[in-house]
Order: structure tokens, then C-alpha cells, then sequence
């Protein structure tokens, strides 16, 4: 057994010098589209961490990136199908800023 594992391929990757393969399936980070969205404020309510605020008459949405759980409610409430969880990670942040999304 032992020299079957010594010349087996490691279960693990050399991350960060090779990619990372999604788990199929994981939730990862949320996307939005800003072509789409009618301001409806729908997400914002149904968001259980209260992670995306958006301000229907100035047209914003704002997600704390931090708050979000990626449970997928958002996702499932909007009426424009504007929201989507992918398997990506976002980029590590060091601050605690609102990510701000304006009409386009
Ligand atoms: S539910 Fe969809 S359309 Fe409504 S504010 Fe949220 S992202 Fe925009
Ligand atoms: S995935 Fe869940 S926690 Fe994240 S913004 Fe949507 S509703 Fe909020």
C-alpha cells in the first residue's frame, strides 16, 4: 500500500501555482448585472445577512461582500434573473468597503 501511494498523483493542487478546480456545484461568489436590474429592491429584502442594500429612486446596489453567506435567495427572488452564483472566490479584501454598483 505504501508504494502505491508513493507513486499515486497527490490529492491535493499546488495551489496558488496551479488552478483551483471549482467543485461543481460549490456557491461561490455572487455576480450581478447591472444591465438588467430595475432597482426592485427585492434581493435586498429577502437577504438574510442584509448584505445588498439598493436605493430604488439614486438607482445604487450595494453588496457588503462580507455579510454574504451565498445562500442564493437573492438568486432565487429576482425578478430579472440579474443575480447568478458562480463557483469563483473573489479577490481577498483589506478593507471592509460596500461594493457599489450604479445604472449604467
Ligand atoms: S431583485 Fe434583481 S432586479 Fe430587483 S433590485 Fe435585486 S438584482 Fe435588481
Ligand atoms: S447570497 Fe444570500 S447572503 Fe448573499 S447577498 Fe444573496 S441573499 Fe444575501
Amino acid at each position: 500500500m505504501a508504494l502505491q501511494w508513493a507513486v499515486s498523483k497527490p490529492v491535493t493542487c499546488r495551489y496558488p501555482f496551479e488552478p483551483r478546480v471549482p467543485v461543481p456545484g460549490s456557491r461561490g461568489q455572487l455576480e450581478f448585472d447591472p444591465t438588467a436590474c430595475t432597482y426592485c429592491t427585492v434581493c435586498a429584502k429577502k437577504c438574510p445577512t442584509r448584505a445588498i442594500v439598493v436605493k430604488r429612486a439614486a438607482k445604487h446596489w450595494t453588496i457588503d461582500r462580507l455579510l454574504c453567506i451565498s445562500c442564493g435567495y437573492c438568486v432565487e427572488s429576482c425578478p430579472k434573473h440579474c443575480l447568478e452564483l458562480t463557483t469563483d472566490h473573489g479577490t481577498p479584501a483589506l478593507t471592509k468597503d460596500r461594493e457599489y454598483h450604479a445604472a449604467p
